[in-house]
């Protein structure tokens, strides 16, 4: 089988437009994906034309521009552009999907151990409002959701099912199809965190088979900071009532009621980071123009090259888990914390991150472990710089 990858022209052009990757080695996507330039055009143009033309008028006059970002994140989820709704960041889209469950006491959510720390935590504020009960499903073998298990936590009371697509903490894909088939078989609402898939990998929701889907701008999409996206089907919008309503969201009716708009737009707020708005189209249309086929494959590519090279070096110890893995790699360094190892690379202008265990509260203490270096690659990075990071780390004394 063929696996479509990038070309080394395409490379060329994502590093052209990445005016970053001349002065640092930037193996923090799951961070923050480094800057696109025509995303950084966008949204400096949306300014400059604010301060020509007055915040309101600049907004109507790139009214087509701010559609584009319905329309480019519903062909890079396989959904209807009216499905999307365009919220300042994943967390609150998350939220306004959650809070929106009419939650009773005794009902059941089924989550796995990737989940993110704060969708967790308002898990827990549910539990301690309305007396919900949450159930931790674990991971097979491979590290990944043990799906049978799942089926089997899946009963009566359960209300939802929240998984986090890749974890924040881990190489992991965790087989979220496979998840939306027990969902759909059992009849429970699916919520599925996106942040570190969106961008990452080829994403259809229908494939999928969740009900909402919450993503971040500022990831794998390289998309402006503040910004992020719902998607809610259409199928499950009676049964969500958006946690916060105004006047974008719903319509004064003239007995005293209101109503709320069609489809997911009912969870947005009238208020936004317009030129966020056109810049995570703009970055969003530059994705799906090389294919995210072709991106998910090439991420998947550098990571597996970077664990295979890592595996090689004295000293490291890999902790990526599951049977497939994507652009995240996780390790640590004997002799050197992995704050110490960002520390350090960090003076060779490399750039990395920490997943400590209070990120990871239901994961990384389970698998005893304090904190990991994680390196996240995308699409732009290069095997040399795969080779010199490798090189950085071993230059450890
Ligand atoms: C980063 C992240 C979030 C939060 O995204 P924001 O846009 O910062 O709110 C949620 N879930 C996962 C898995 C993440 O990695």
């Amino acid at each position: 089988m063929i696996v479509p990858s990038l070309s080394q022209q395409d490379i060329a052009v994502l590093r052209e437009d990445t005016p970053g990757v001349s002065q640092l080695i930037h193996f923090n996507n799951a961070g923050t994906g480094l800057a696109l330039k025509p995303v950084l055009d966008a949204v400096k143009q949306h300014l400059d034309l604010e301060a020509q033309l007055g915040g309101y008028e600049a907004a109507a006059a790139s009214k087509p521009r701010m559609d584009t970002f319905y329309t480019s994140l519903a062909a890079l989820i396989g959904c209807k552009p009216h499905s999307i709704a365009y919220i300042e960041n994943a967390t609150r889209a998350w939220n306004m999907a959650f809070y929106g469950i009419d939650f009773r006491q005794g009902d059941r959510i089924v989550t796995g151990r990737s989940e993110y720390v704060s969708n967790y935590l308002a898990f827990l504020q549910m539990k301690q409002r309305k007396g919900i009960e949450i159930d931790i499903v674990e991971d097979d073998a491979s590290g990944q959701i043990d799906l049978p298990a799942l089926k089997a936590a899946v009963g009566k009371k359960t209300r939802l099912i929240a998984l986090t697509h890749i974890p924040t903490f881990s190489g992991l894909i965790n087989p979220a199809e496979d998840v939306g088939d027990i969902a759909q078989a059992a009849g429970v609402l699916y919520l599925l965190d996106a942040c570190q898939s969106a961008g990452q990998i080829p994403l259809n929701v229908h494939e999928i088979g969740c009900h909402m889907l919450s993503g971040t701008g500022r990831k794998y999409l390289r998309g402006p900071r503040g910004t992020g996206f719902l998607y809610v089907s259409d199928n499950v919008l009676d049964q969500l009532d958006p946690p916060f309503i105004d006047l974008q969201s719903a319509n004064w009716t003239a007995d005293n009621t209101y109503d709320l708009v069609p489809h997911a737009r009912r969870f947005e707020t009238w208020e936004r980071y317009v030129a966020g708005q056109i810049g995570l189209g703009v970055a969003t249309t530059y994705a799906i123009g090389f294919g995210m086929e072709r991106i998910g494959n090439r991420i998947c590519a550098l990571a597996a090259q970077l664990r295979s090279e890592l595996s090689g070096q004295t000293g490291v110890t890999l902790h990526d888990k599951g049977a497939r893995k994507g652009g995240i790699v996780t390790f640590a360094l004997a002799g050197e914390t992995p704050l110490q190892t960002k520390a350090r690379l960090g003076g060779s202008r490399i750039n990395l991150s920490v997943s400590s265990a209070s990120s990871a509260r239901i994961d990384l203490p389970h698998r005893e472990l304090d904190a990991v270096v994680r390196a996240s690659v995308h699409a732009f990075n290069t095997e040399s710089e795969i080779e010199r990071f490798v090189k950085a780390l071993a230059s450890l004394s």
